[in-house]
């Protein structure tokens, strides 16, 4: 074993020995339900949905923390430690987590990866990212209550005495995600055909894009501090002022000098395009915004589109 695998090991390892004499806020309470645990914001709310009352639950990462890059603390570890269940999305968005979630499976804890529940052909393939398939599975709402499946067959099996109310929750939870599908498709017919084309951040909208059938590109990798990333800016620009179209979008990671280098590049091309408005994609919105559950940010998500879109300015 190499040196730099050694020492992420040993972390682990001591982290396990602190939780072990520790009894930190971080632990669950000892009230007879299972312990659940998931990582992003989409599946901590569907787990509500799904276990409500019947399970103890801690979602990992709250608004704004972004699932590529997070690497679990001591804390986090001990939290894997005491559940039941830990529910991920998998197909590598959880980057950093790996390791952890393999050692808890060695040690017995049910570990439910939601992107291997989706059947491989509804699958994107991306390597980008150091997977074999895009991980933003949640942005299509059909591929994404497949693999909720599998958290309601782990849940069922896992507490058999509530079998039936996890049964009648995801019944409930699948028809909203389903009016929620139904809703995106009709209010996009209101985008004329041709300027379906969603501008935005970074490269999670590619299941939104296949599943609804439009075409997306990514700011991502535009900086404008290189001489190659002026010659992406133009380019772009040049995409947005050939296909007319009126708006393009932000999420919060993205800097604000790029958007205004893109807006400015198209207005030289004689094409004023607008900022449509803040896109979800990663993590969900703080609570108290429409877009702080998964059905809410899907909402948010084709309102802010729709509007932009349509607008005549
Ligand atoms: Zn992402």
């Amino acid at each position: 074993m190499k040196y730099n695998k050694l020492i992420p090991l040993l972390l682990l390892v001591t982290a396990f020995v602190l939780s072990a004499c520790s009894s930190g806020a971080n632990q669950p309470a000892d009230n007879g339900k299972i312990n659940v645990v998931a990582t992003t914001g989409q599946l901590g709310d569907a787990l509500t949905n799904i276990g409500g009352d019947a399970i103890n639950l801690t979602q990992l990462l709250g608004p704004g923390i972004d699932p590529h890059l997070y690497v679990p603390t001591e804390s986090n570890l001990s939290t894997f430690a005491n559940a039941d269940l830990i529910v991920y999305n998998g197909l590598h968005l959880e980057a950093q987590m790996l390791r952890a979630l393999e050692q808890m499976e060695q040690r017995g804890v049910v570990v439910v990866e939601v992107g291997s529940a989706i059947p491989a052909d509804q699958l994107i393939s991306d390597t980008s990212a150091g997977g074999t398939y895009d991980p933003h599975i949640w942005n299509s709402a059909p591929r994404w209550s497949m693999g909720l499946q599998a958290v309601t067959s782990a849940l069922q099996q896992l507490d058999p005495d509530n079998a039936e109310v996890y049964q009648q929750n995801s019944e409930r939870y699948f028809a909203e995600i389903a009016a929620t599908d139904a809703y995106i498709r009709e209010q996009l017919e209101k985008v004329p055909a041709d300027i379906r084309i969603m501008i935005t951040a970074h490269d999670a909208f590619a299941y939104y894009a296949d599943e609804y059938g439009l075409e997306v590109r990514g700011l991502q990798g535009i900086s404008t501090e290189s001489e190659a990333s002026t010659a992406d800016v133009q380019e772009l620009a040049a995409f947005i002022a050939e296909n007319k179209l009126p708006a393009i979008f932000v999420e919060s990671s993205v800097p604000v000098r790029t958007i205004e280098s893109v807006k400015e590049a198209s207005r030289a091309l004689g094409h004023e395009v607008s900022i449509g408005g803040e896109l979800y994609s990663d993590a969900l919105a703080e609570e108290g915004h429409p877009a702080a559950t998964y059905l809410g940010m899907m909402r948010h998500n084709i309102d802010t589109f729709v509007a932009a879109m349509t607008s005549s300015n």
